[in-house]
């Protein structure tokens, strides 16, 4: 067998791109191992979506370059987002990479190392191939697993480099999916994350189309999955349908991440989102009206071209009034070939830092908030290991994905359900007793107080 070594960087897409990746090099008789130094194929698979992520693979790419010195013969390739948009400055920058492709070619991988192994030079796929989901998982027995269920997207957000690097809408059909996440559960997994970039889009291209709503309750027939998240929707495909799903639908949990991006309307539009603040704020009261008890999560961005100080305040306004749970706040990173990369009034870097400081307090203050009425009420948790503070206690998450640390004893709860009584909202977790080693899976976290 020969040796592989991936490195990954960005987002769960990424993660799920590279198992597949060592799933159909295994095929082609390749070993996923730890060190660069042991591989005979090194592959980057890459993110572009700010640009302190290019500049980190170039950073690697600058450490390779020693260890390609040294041993010409390992091939060294790069794959993902960044292939797919900066392959110009990486065949400049980086003349000893011998493959550069995109992720919408990643079912070829196998024949493009191929060619290099034949002696081709510089081998460059940016196009399209056929949709492939994970034959082989380089590792079995996880509890918790990334499931991609659509490909690309059809979005225009004039920020973002997504549709460029990762193509058109492609869903993979339900059957494909469900047949994925049986090999998962026969082999431990509990818990399935299902990606798209819009994932709340899915189906709609196929033919006979489907939605999201129709293929959560397909997974939640899967015996052995205990839980089933999806992200990440878009506030444009919201409907009153995949809402009702979140409620009805057992395994599907009571959490939503919902990217508001910006609070304020001038902004919104400048970033071409589709909706008004007013619409995403009629979206999280439908969703709460419906569901009752959830976590909510999201995106922001700080500093778009244009952004003045009462915009900003306009942002502060809706994270306070939804209380998300989770918040993720970025600096506006100029992409290039985007729209908002052109427009003229770009914000100084002094001004995003200012306002992403200030944010994140607010960010955090309103979690901490949200933690806290968690207190004294028992939760349903799927053990996951031991806490990585102490060892003598077990670490699990909540339906809403806190995670939670409590004594066990000895009992082997790691892959099962307990039921845990939140005593204590600490920052970044929560502490618990242990109230029943043996609950329903299913069972909301509303009923159980
Ligand atoms: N497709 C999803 C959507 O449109 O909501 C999110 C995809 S992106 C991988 C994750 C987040 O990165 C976005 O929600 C956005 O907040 C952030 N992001 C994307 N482009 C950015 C840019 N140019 N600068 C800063 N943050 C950016």
């Amino acid at each position: 067998m020969a040796k592989l070594h991936l490195i990954t960087y960005g987002c769960q897409m990424n993660e799920y791109d590279s198992e597949r990746v060592a799933g159909l090099l295994k095929a082609e008789h390749y070993d996923l191992c730890e060190r660069p130094e042991d591989a005979d194929l090194i592959l980057l698979n890459t993110c572009s979506i700010r640009e302190k992520a290019e500049d980190k693979v170039f950073s690697q790419l600058g450490a390779l370059k020693r260890l390609k010195r040294a041993r010409p013969d390992v091939i060294i390739g790069v794959m993902g987002c960044m292939a797919q948009l900066q392959r110009g400055r990486i065949q400049e920058r980086a003349p000893f990479v011998d493959l550069v492709f995109g992720s919408p070619a990643i079912a070829r991988v196998g024949e493009l190392v191929a060619r290099v192994k034949g002696g081709e030079r510089a081998v460059l796929e940016t196009g399209e191939s056929p949709l492939v989901k994970i034959t082989a998982r380089p590792e079995t027995g996880r509890l918790r697993a990334f499931v991609t269920v659509m490909e690309g997207c059809e979005k225009h957000c004039t920020f973002c480099v997504v549709p460029t690097t990762r193509g058109r809408e492609r869903s993979h059909p339900p059957e494909a999916i469900v047949a994925e996440i049986e090999e998962l559960a026969a082999a431990g997994c509990r818990e399935v994350t299902l990606l798209g970039q819009t994932v709340n889009a899915y189906g709609r291209d196929l033919d006979p189309p489907t939605d999201l709503a129709a293929l959560l309750e397909q997974v939640d027939a899967i015996a052995g999955i205990e839980r089933i998240r999806f992200t990440t929707s878009n506030p444009y495909n919201l409907t009153p349908r995949l809402i009702r799903a979140i409620r009805d639908v057992p395994k599907v949990v009571e959490y939503l991440h919902l990217p508001l991006q910006s609070g304020s309307d001038r902004v919104l539009e400048r970033m071409h989102r589709g909706y008004t603040r007013a619409r995403y704020l009629e979206l999280i009261d439908e969703v709460k009206e419906t569901v009752g008890e959830i976590a909510l999560s999201t995106d922001i961005i700080v500093g778009f071209p244009g952004e003045t100080d009462e915009d900003f305040a306009e942002t502060v306004d809706v994270v306070e009034r939804v209380g998300y749970d989770n918040a993720f706040v970025f600096r506006y990173s100029r992409r290039p070939g985007t729209p908002a990369a052109d427009m003229p009034d770009q914000v100084a870097d002094e001004v995003k830092a200012r306002r992403n400081a200030e944010l994140l307090a607010v960010t955090g203050r309103v979690a901490a908030e949200r933690s806290r009425r968690l207190e004294g009420r028992v939760l349903p948790v799927l053990v996951d290991g031991t806490s990585r503070m102490d060892a003598r206690e077990a670490s699990g998450r909540t339906r809403c994905n806190r995670v939670v640390n409590f004594e066990a004893g000895s009992a082997g709860l790691v892959g099962s359900v307990v039921a845990v009584r939140i005593t204590q909202a600490l920052p970044h977790s929560l502490r618990g007793t242990l109230v029943d080693a043996g609950i329903p899976a299913a069972l909301p976290a509303a009923a159980l107080g």
